[in-house]
């Protein structure tokens, strides 16, 4: 069997076309939408990620600045700006790019972004709205997930489902999301044993590891829809999944390719994500 490549990039274009589309419609309506993005530190992969979404969001008509800091900024700064921007009424997306350096408290600062402007889906408020069943904000890679299985027509419904990672911005929401589409949904992670056993029950199969080459042709079920999360920088630089492609491709029914799987598609629902704040505050303001 020779695995399906589920071409995230070419999906990803399609939809950031749509959604330039609809923020020529919300300018037209009177509304610029805004996004401002906090990082702390010159982490170069971090700076990579944030020049990606700031240029795709820049693409689709948002107005975006970054928020610099220097790696040894007080979290009390840090707090001061969101908290700023929260209120700012030309912003309606914030998001604090992670990690952010050891002496700053993530979950603090996360919690400190306003739940509607909460693009990341990061705040408790959307954490706990999505475990309920009616999120403001997804997670902007669950959500793009999410968008490539509806689109590339993988039944979610009935069907068993495996998350590697339990992490909250990828593996935890990623599993809600899948048992809301009525998957039967297995979480594993660093302390599960047997690992394979589980993975090789999976129809769909989610590797959200950061491990270049974990999961092998061995813990793939026959024809299994399998999607790499990972991002991994290999030997000779280049980005890599967390699943051994080649040698899963022979195994799998369907594949995410790294590059050009799910990282698309993440920057594409930050930027839907934006349109979605900057459409709630036309309708508040009406
Ligand atoms: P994370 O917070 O480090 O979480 C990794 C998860 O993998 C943890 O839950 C960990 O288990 C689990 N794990 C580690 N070793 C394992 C093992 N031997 N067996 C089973 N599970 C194991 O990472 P993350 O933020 O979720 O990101 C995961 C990967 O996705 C990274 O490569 C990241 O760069 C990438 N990523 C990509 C995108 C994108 O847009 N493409 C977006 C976000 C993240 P414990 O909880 O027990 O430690």
């Amino acid at each position: 069997m020779t695995a399906r490549i589920i071409d995230g990039k070419a999906h990803a274009a399609a939809l950031r076309a749509q959604l330039k589309v609809d923020a020529s419609e919300l300018v037209g309506r009177g509304v610029r939408p805004g996004l401002a993005v906090v990082i702390v530190g010159d982490d170069p992969a971090s700076r990579t990620y944030v020049r990606n979404k700031v240029r795709a969001c820049e693409e689709a008509g948002v107005v975006s600045k970054i928020h610099e800091f220097p790696v040894d900024a007080p979290e009390a700064a840090v707090m001061t700006r969101v908290r700023e921007l929260n209120l700012a009424p030309d912003i309606d997306a914030v998001l604090v790019q992670l990690p952010l350096p050891p002496h700053i408290d993530e979950a603090r600062v996360l919690a400190a972004v306003a739940s509607e402007k909460d693009v990341d889906g990061f705040s408790v408020s959307n954490a706990g709205a999505l475990l309920t069943g009616a999120p403001q904000f997804v997670p902007c890679t669950p959500a793009g997930i999410m968008y490539l299985l509806e689109k590339e027509n993988i039944r979610i419904a009935g069907r068993h489902a495996v998350v590697i990672g339990r992490s909250n911005i990828v593996g935890k929401p990623m599993a809600l999301l899948l048992l809301q589409k009525d998957a039967t949904v297995t979480i594993c992670h660093s302390r599960t044993p047997d690992l394979a056993i589980h993975t090789c029950m999976a129809d769909i199969l989610i590797a959200a590891v950061g491990r270049m080459n974990f999961v092998g042709a061995a813990m793939v079920k026959p024809g299994a829809c399998v999607v790499d999360v990972g991002t991994n920088r290999g030997p000779d630089g280049k980005l890599r999944g967390d699943v051994d492609f080649n040698a899963v491709m022979d195994v799998a029914g369907s594949i995410t390719p790294v590059p050009g799987g799910v990282g698309p598609m993440t920057v594409a629902m930050l930027v839907a994500n934006t349109l979605h704040a900057a459409g709630q505050r036309k309708q508040e303001s009406k």
